[in-house]
């Protein structure tokens, strides 16, 4: 296993990396307003990126994508999470949807939204969270579909459906079986069109001051076709897992980018500011920021490619999938405050990108699973190796 970049991968990862430094990053300023200019600007980036052969890199390429195999395009997104904007900008927001739809759509529905998908024509949405449970344990989940006739008829209330308010439609988890079955078989999804009557937007709920489109949505007997039921009936929750898995790494790879930026900024900063008689570089206090951000991006970076090494191997690899969600975050939260800190007040204002990038770190730490929820099922797996006479051999792993 090798840690650098690949010199096959360097080529399209240095585009990837020009791109957004020159284009994506520069337009933040007008793509944070969310009005008709960004519109038109994110639209313009979208197209250069599909012209220069930079679109949807992840995707399958039977599905319209660049079909980078899937070691590859890791590196690749360690420079597109640079920006907040990257994803869309290059096309590959919608892969975990894609690859949800690839794997279990019919043939109509893959017609239907599949290719719009990848083509960015439309915006994918996915609801699972319920504001009245934890939903950590999706077990309690209590949105139901009921089979009435040729039709599921779907009552509940979800929230933090990302995207709900721009999306074509929503894959919805719900409660479809009986009360007895098996909890982890009792729930399905079912692909919801966002036009269809009794879907409502109750509010697009404002995330520490950033509007993110994450919408709280009331499905009040909303009826969609039998044939709208995603993959097997009950495997709900099989879909749900598998949607996540390499998305992990995905997530984490940019946060590394994210963090690479922050840590250039501060890096760049403590050289150009000067207090009590010489340069911020020179104080001690300072360098320890340096260091610590230092140790924990690149401990982090080994750990993420550590675990994408065992995906590809064909590994599922969970408690390396557990530990990077959790360490990946947490750097990621560290690091960019360290940059803050370092700003001064300057870091808190809009002036520069460390103070949008502070509040979508926080975020990481409860998207995909809260930390505990990480911490608790990867030393439970561990725990199992000694229970069971072995024991969690670091070198051999
Ligand atoms: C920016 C953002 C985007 C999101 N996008 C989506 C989306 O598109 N679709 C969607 O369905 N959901 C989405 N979510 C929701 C997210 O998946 C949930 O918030 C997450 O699963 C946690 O569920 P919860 O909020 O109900 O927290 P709860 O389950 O109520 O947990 C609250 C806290 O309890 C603690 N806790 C929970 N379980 C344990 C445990 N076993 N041991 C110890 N402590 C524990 C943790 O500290 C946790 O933070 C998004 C969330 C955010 C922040």
């Amino acid at each position: 296993m090798g840690f650098e970049v690949p010199a096959s991968v360097r080529p399209i990862r240095d585009a990837v990396y020009a791109f957004m430094t020159e284009r994506v990053e520069p337009a933040e300023p007008v793509l944070r307003r969310g009005d008709r200019d960004s519109a038109a600007l994110l639209a313009e980036l979208q197209r250069q990126a599909k012209q220069e052969g930079l679109w949807a890199l992840g995707h399958p390429e039977e599905l319209g994508g660049g079909g980078l195999p899937f070691l590859d395009y890791v590196y690749v997104n360690e420079v597109q999470g640079r920006s907040e904007f990257g994803q869309l900008a290059l096309g590959t927001f919608t892969l975990q949807d894609s690859l949800m739809l690839h794997r279990h759509a019919s043939a109509e529905q893959r017609e239907r939204y599949l290719r719009p998908l990848v083509q960015a024509e439309i915006y994918p949405s996915f609801a699972m969270t319920e504001p009245g449970i934890s939903s950590s344990d999706p077990t309690q989940l209590t949105t139901t579909a009921t089979l009435e006739g040729d039709e599921w008829v779907i009552r509940g209330r979800k929230w933090f459906t990302t995207l709900a308010d721009r999306a074509a439609y929503t894959t919805v988890m719900c409660r479809t079986e009986p009360e007895g079955t098996v909890p982890h078989l009792s729930f399905s999804m079912i692909l919801v069109p966002t036009d269809t009557p009794g879907y409502t937007i109750v509010r697009d709920t404002p995330v520490l001051g950033l509007d993110g489109g994450h919408c709280e949505v009331l499905y009040d007997e909303v009826r969609v076709p039998a044939q709208n039921l995603l993959g097997p009936r009950g495997h709900g929750f099989v879909i749900a897992q598998e949607r996540l898995g390499p998305g992990r790494i995905f997530h984490c790879m940019r946060w590394l980018g994210q963090a690479q930026r922050a840590f250039d900024l501060m890096c760049a900063r403590l050289h150009e500011r000067s207090a009590f008689g010489g340069p911020l570089a020179d104080k001690q206090l300072m360098q320890q920021h340096v260091f610590d951000s230092y140790t924990e991006i690149q401990a982090a970076r080994l750990l993420t490619l550590q675990a994408a090494h065992r995906i590809d191997a064909g590994d599922q690899a969970r408690v390396e999938i557990g530990a990077i969600k959790v360490a990946g975050a947490r750097m990621l939260h560290n690091v960019i405050d360290r940059a803050v800190q370092v700003h001064g007040a300057q870091g808190l204002t809009d002036d520069t990108p460390l103070g949008r990038m502070y509040r979508h770190a926080r975020e990481a730490r409860i998207y995909d699973g809260p930390d505990e929820v990480h911490i608790t099922t990867t030393a439970r797996r561990i725990l199992k190796e000694y229970a069971q006479g072995r024991n969690w051999e670091f070198g051999l792993r």
